[in-house]
């Protein structure tokens, strides 16, 4: 008995004998995305080598990332463009931020009966017209902090460009501001504070957490595990993302998230599942690619992470199922 469930999407099949490593045998799976990267800070020609099919950009330049999404071809690249924070907010002025990522927003202090856009307005009309498909916000209590009408004002703007809102909370009390705001999704698991049950039961109730558990390590991986194993058991979706561009990552799937994700309690089939989530989009394109991983399937659990971290992105004409 085979301990790994890998659910009914796996299929054995063998790669065609016209293409590269004819005969060869393994598993078929539907396309990875890793719903958390900067492509900037990378080199991501290897991501389809190494099992990543798509991947949503979590903080760029707005013209150099739609730049390169019309570029990229083959590789499916969603975006958020620019950071939007609060004047001095992080990121502002970290070393590794691209120039134009960030987009310092004065506080909203229009009514509604105002005929001007407020700069939350415009902050999101812009990347909204570079082709942003998220928008992301960035809440650090380490340093000036969007104000909850603020926060309002660019959930407002983003809900007119049918665009979710995706938010980096990091210090007290910022789990709590972003739901207050209605924010969408974190981009992270929130890794500095305690999430109170209640406030994970309103989180399950409406976001979207993406992982990136392996960035982390001692405390603030304690406190990120112990956030996600509650929200996941709360009905919570969890997308597979690594924070790619943040130190030293592999470019490709990350053993190390998918053991964290074990760690947090999940199984095969809820981290297949989080590796495949559209997230931001509704549905995965029809593009007539697939995941495969080659070899025989794992069968102690202990296997997955090393499993999955072979797999590569082929042309579904490339397989051919083995009944
Ligand atoms: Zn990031």
């Amino acid at each position: 008995m085979n301990r790994v469930d890998l659910g009914d999407e796996a299929r054995s099949v063998r790669r065609s004998l016209a293409g590269e490593h004819a005969g060869e045998t393994g598993t078929r799976l539907p396309p990875f995305i890793d719903h958390h990267v900067h492509l900037a800070l990378v080199d991501p020609s290897g991501l389809g080598a190494h099992g990543i099919a798509g991947v949503v950009d979590l903080g760029a330049n707005p013209a150099t990332i739609s730049r390169f999404a019309e570029s990229a071809g083959r590789a499916r690249v969603a975006y958020a463009g620019a950071f939007l924070t609060a004047p001095g907010g992080y990121p502002v002025g970290r070393s590794w931020l691209p120039e134009g990522a960030a987009r310092e927003i004065t506080p909203t202090t229009s009514s509604p009966a105002d005929a001007l856009p407020d700069a939350a307005r415009i902050a999101v009309d812009e990347q909204a017209a570079f082709g942003a498909s998220v928008i992301k916000v960035t809440l650090n209590s380490d340093g000036p902090v969007l104000d909850l009408d603020t926060l309002r004002a660019i959930v407002a703007a983003a809900r007119i460009h049918d665009l979710p809102v995706a938010a980096h909370v990091e210090g007290e009390g910022m789990t709590r501001l972003a739901l207050d705001a209605e924010i969408d999704a974190l981009v992270h698991t929130p890794w500095t504070e305690h999430v109170p049950s209640s406030l994970i039961a309103r989180a399950a109730a409406r976001q979207v957490w993406i992982s990136t558990l392996a960035i982390h390590e001692g405390a603030g991986r304690d406190t990120a595990l112990d956030n996600l194993s509650r929200f996941r058991e709360a009905g919570g979706r969890v997308v597979y993302g690594t924070d790619l561009g943040n130190g030293d990552l592999p470019v490709g799937v990350n053993a190390v998230e998918i053991a964290a994700l074990q760690d947090a309690g999940f199984g095969a089939r809820g981290i297949l599942a989080a590796l495949v989530d559209p997230w931001p989009a509704a549905a995965q394109p029809d593009d007539g690619i697939a995941t495969f991983v080659p070899g025989p399937r794992p069968t102690a659990p202990t296997d997955l992470p090393a499993w999955l971290a072979r797999s590569c992105v082929v042309p579904v004409e490339d397989l051919e199922e083995i009944r």
